[in-house]
């Protein structure tokens, strides 16, 4: 029975003689509402779009100022779900103008016949869920109302214009216009004195047209902008002939790929590639033109480090310096306070080039802030400019403006949206709210939305949308609400995506930073188009995680909980890993096992440059033993770290922990040596503690030699590698030295035990297996041995050890007995921190390169051997991003 014909006999409140009755209704009739319109009707739901505007179009019928085009390069930014429209549409530009845009957007209307079902003029002022009837109530400006059993905001995200905050905007007697809401009739500015106010993406499109005309344009600037030249033109031939090659596999590139446009993973980082090979590659990106390119394809750290950042932006300021003639213009006009890429940057037609006209004033807000508009003109702090046009270039109300423009969005028992996002956005996967039962937003904040090409991501949301109505509908749900513990869940999973790019240090429109007294926080999802596909569709493979879905004559549905729990970076690698589809570790033998790391090794980015770098052999308890210092680049002496690596005790060696080392050597300022002990089967039990407990004492002694401070040395160690650090300190204790400040222990083995909760929990799946250990075990150590504090040093004797810094990871079989080994030294009295690194697995922080996310953890490493060493901690710029807490343990 169609719907309709249900909301016919729906609860008083949803009936009236001007109640349009539907399955669905749309707001908006941009890309996202045509697009649901079409696939709605298909699907056989009655369906109506409302929209404010007298047309289709949406942000392309409003945004019609002078350079309005798109920056996404035309051949990836439109439609893909019907190869016929592909076929039936040419564009004529690179980045197609607004009216072509438009006109491609009315096209799309007419094939599908889609007008029939939009009714324009019409804006959607409050929405009210009736619990009852499981129906939503629009009211309209018009006074009309429709209800509807799904109501689908597809509002847009650039839709809402910011207003001016200025005082005296209506005081002045010139003309006004805001790009956002630019007139269809001609705007004529020839002869006439223009200020533009604002240098985002349509003050920096509008500017070097508007000066094209004006007698005299003066810009006003409040903060720089990163500009880009975008070289328009035809579509490039290389990005033609790829697409023309294989549409449909182009097309599902750009499905999986991280901004919606199908470019490869960039892997060179920053520090491999020297200043020439550097400059080179932007000087490449610039002659291209093309913003997703030099926003992901210059090196791999870009989006994510901030020296790697760093290093472009200072490219790019070069750039502008070049093209702006007068150097306090240049200077004014060079972003200092946003990484590259955190602000989204621009592309631009001879933007910074406009500057060099004799005509064209730029007035920088940071040094005279505008205190008023006249009747004349502008007043700022320093003087008042008349003008006979102002231009307000000030952007949106990115992303929430829209949606919380219907107000109220009145939910399930009264709760009204505004107070639900008081506190900023909340959402489960940026499409539904709890407590809102079918309402769905497309592209809203918490999906990759403005971050990506939104053609695509408009697609994928959509179709979700409708697909899940379909699948409800054939299952005779009709109400659907996500579930408090997945939303919050998402917002914790969105805060761990954010600490692993820049945007967290920029204050921008992606963080509501623009809007006075709007809540504050990195509001897109940072995660990729791709990975966010996959996890929409493992909601659904996972029957629907977090949603509650009722019907009236079926039982409820809730499979509850949070659809990511790792951090992001680590579900990119084990998803990595698992599509490599590895025989497990252990089955390839010992010599197997160390022949496969020996070749990652070999294919892994080398790690970060330090000082120096020394290997060399050290007398071990039986026979000589390689060893590989690294020097900190400062002047020493230096405190010294003895490293063991982890592998089981059976493989590995300097080269495996080699990033770590570095890392770690840069971050602490101190002297790492890391140890070659000799490995089982050929060397058991307790040849790697006895080697390691020889080298520490070898290393403390020859401390001056190495270049390292006299005094006690500090042992550290991953996995394997841990329990030797932790061993040694025992052998120390009860040997007569050497003397030990402090014990770094990464995941450690402390004991011989496989039944604590970790090890089940985290039996396969997370790379490091239960079944792994058990062959470590047996390689390494007889069933007799075990127990010997030698291997398992939880059951030695604790008192007297040196101050500890546990690190444990939630998803890893050693978790449990990590922290048993630091509740014990607690218990002991030895001083003891704890952190448990949530989301991570066993490998997350000697990953350096791939898993971006263990920074925090590394910082608070480094902080505890400095503090160990009795020096304060070491900061640099993006260390304070959200950080793991350690727990300091009481005895
Ligand atoms: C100048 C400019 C250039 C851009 N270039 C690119 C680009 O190159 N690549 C890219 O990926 N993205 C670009 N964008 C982002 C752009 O917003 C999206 O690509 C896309 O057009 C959004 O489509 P949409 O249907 O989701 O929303 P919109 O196109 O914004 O449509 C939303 C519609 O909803 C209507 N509406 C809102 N509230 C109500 C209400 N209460 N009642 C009735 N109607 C309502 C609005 O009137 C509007 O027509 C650009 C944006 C701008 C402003």
């Amino acid at each position: 029975m169609p719907e309709a014909m249900v909301a016919s006999s729906a609860s008083e409140a949803t009936r009236g003689a001007a109640t349009q009755q539907v399955d669905v209704a749309v707001v908006g009739a941009g890309f996202a509402g045509l697009y649901l319109l079409h696939r709605l009707r298909k699907a056989g739901f009655t369906s109506v779009v409302l929209e404010e505007a007298a047309d289709v179009g949406g942000t392309w019928y409003w945004n019609r100022y002078p350079g309005a085009r798109c920056d996404i390069q035309t051949i990836d930014y439109a439609y893909t779900f019907d190869p016929e429209l592909e076929r039936a549409w040419q564009w004529s530009e690179k980045y197609a103008t607004q009216p072509e845009i438009l006109r491609y957007l009315g096209f799309v209307a007419d094939r599908y016949d889609l007008r029939r079902d939009i009714r324009f003029r019409t804006r959607i002022t409050a929405a009210t869920w009736d619990q009852t009837a499981e129906r939503w109530l629009l009211a309209t400006n018009s006074g009309a109302t429709v209800s509807c059993r799904y109501y689908i905001m597809a509002t847009g995200c650039l839709s809402s214009p910011k207003p001016p905050e200025i005082d005296g905007v209506s005081d002045f007697k010139g003309e006004v216009y805001f790009t956002g809401r630019w007139p269809h009739e001609e705007v004529k500015l020839a002869g006439k004195r223009v200020a533009v106010i604002g240098t985002g993406s349509s003050g920096i499109q509008s500017i070097p047209l508007i000066a094209e005309q004006a007698a005299h344009l003066t810009v006003f600037q409040r903060t720089p902008n990163f500009a880009l030249p975008a070289h328009n033109g035809p579509a490039p031939a290389d990005r033609v002939a790829l697409l023309e090659s294989d549409r449909a596999s182009y097309r599902e590139q750009a499905r999986w790929s991280l901004a919606g446009v199908p470019w490869p993973q960039q892997t060179a980082v920053s520090w491999q590639l020297s200043d020439a090979e550097r400059r080179q590659r932007l000087d490449e990106a610039w002659a291209k033109g093309d913003l997703v390119y030099i926003l992901t394809q210059l090196w791999a750290d870009q989006a994510v480090d901030v020296d790697g950042n760093a290093l472009l932006a200072d490219l790019i300021r070069e750039k502008i310096r070049e093209t702006v003639k007068d150097p306090e213009t240049a200077a004014a006009l060079s972003p200092h306070d946003h990484p590259f890429g955190a602000k989204r940057p621009c592309l631009d037609t001879s933007y910074y080039a406009t500057y060099n006209r004799p005509d064209v004033t730029l007035v920088n807000l940071r040094q005279e802030p505008i205190r008023s508009i006249t009747a004349s003109g502008i007043k700022t702090d320093k003087r008042t400019l008349d003008v006979d046009v102002i231009v307000f270039a000030t952007g949106f109300d990115a992303m929430t403006g829209a949606i919380m423009a219907v107000h109220p969005i009145t939910g399930r028992g009264g709760k009204s949206l505004s107070d639900v996002w008081a506190n900023g956005p909340q959402t489960y996967l940026g499409l539904t709210v709890a407590g809102f039962p079918n309402l769905f937003m497309i592209t809203g904040p918490g999906s990759p939305s403005v971050l990506s090409n939104m053609a695509v991501s408009i697609e994928q949301h959509v179709d979700w949308v409708v697909d899940r109505l379909i699948a409800m509908r054939e299952a005779g749900f009709t109400a659907i609400e996500a579930t408090e513990t997945a939303q919050a869940g998402w917002a914790q999973h969105m805060a761990d995506c954010a600490t692993l790019t820049l945007h967290r240090l920029a204050n921008t429109w992606y963080t509501g930073a623009n809007v006075p007294g709007k809540a504050q926080g990195v509001m897109p999802y940072t995660g990729g188009v791709g990975p966010y596909r996959s996890i929409c569709n493992e909601v659904v493979s996972h029957d629907m995680l977090g949603f509650k879905l009722t019907g009236p004559n079926v039982a409820e549905q809730c499979n509850d909980g949070e659809i990511v729990r790792l951090q992001p970076d680590v579900r990119l690698v084990l998803n990595m890993l698992a599509d490599m589809k590895l025989p497990p570790i252990e089955s390839l033998g010992a010599q197997g096992t160390r022949d496969f790391v020996a070749e990652f090794n070999a294919s892994r980015p080398a790690g970060r440059p330090v000082g120096e770098v020394v290997d060399g052999t050290l007398p071990g308890s039986d026979g000589p033993l390689p060893y590989r210092l690294y020097r900190p680049a400062t002047p020493g002496p230096h405190p010294i770290v003895v490293y063991f690596h982890g592998g089981g005790w059976v493989f590995g060696d300097q080269q495996t922990d080699d990033p770590f080392c570095r890392d770690m050597c840069r971050r602490t300022g101190m002297i790492f040596v890391s140890v070659g002990y000799r490995h089982a089967p050929e060397h058991r039990f307790p040849t790697a503690a006895e080697d390691g407990y020889a080298a520490t004492r070898w290393i403390a002694e020859h401390a001056a030699d190495l270049g390292g401070k006299l005094g006690p040395v500090m042992v550290a160690g991953w996995s394997a590698g841990g329990n030797i650090a932790a061993v040694t300190c025992q052998l120390a204790r009860d040997r007569g030295g050497p003397q030990i400040s402090g014990q770094l222990l990464v995941c450690p083995v402390t004991d011989c035990t496989f039944d604590r909760t970790s090890y089940n929990d985290n039996a396969t799946g997370y790379f490091l297996t239960r079944s792994l250990m058990y062959w470590f075990w047996d390689l390494y150590c007889s069933p007799a041995d075990r127990t010997d504090p030698r291997v398992s040093p939880l059951r030695g004797k604790l008192e007297g050890l040196p101050q500890a810094f546990v690190v444990t990871c939630e998803f890893d079989p050693l978790r449990d007995e990590g922290v048993a080994y630091a509740e014990a030294l607690a218990a002991a009295g030895v001083p003891v921190e704890q952190l448990n690194a949530r989301g991570h697995f066993h490998s997350s922080f000697t990953m350096v390169d791939v898993v971006i996310t263990g920074v925090s953890g590394r910082v608070q490493m480094a902080d505890a051997l400095r503090r160990f060493a009795g020096l304060p901690p070491e900061r640099k710029e993006g260390d304070e991003g959200v950080r793991p807490r350690s727990v300091r343990l009481a005895a």
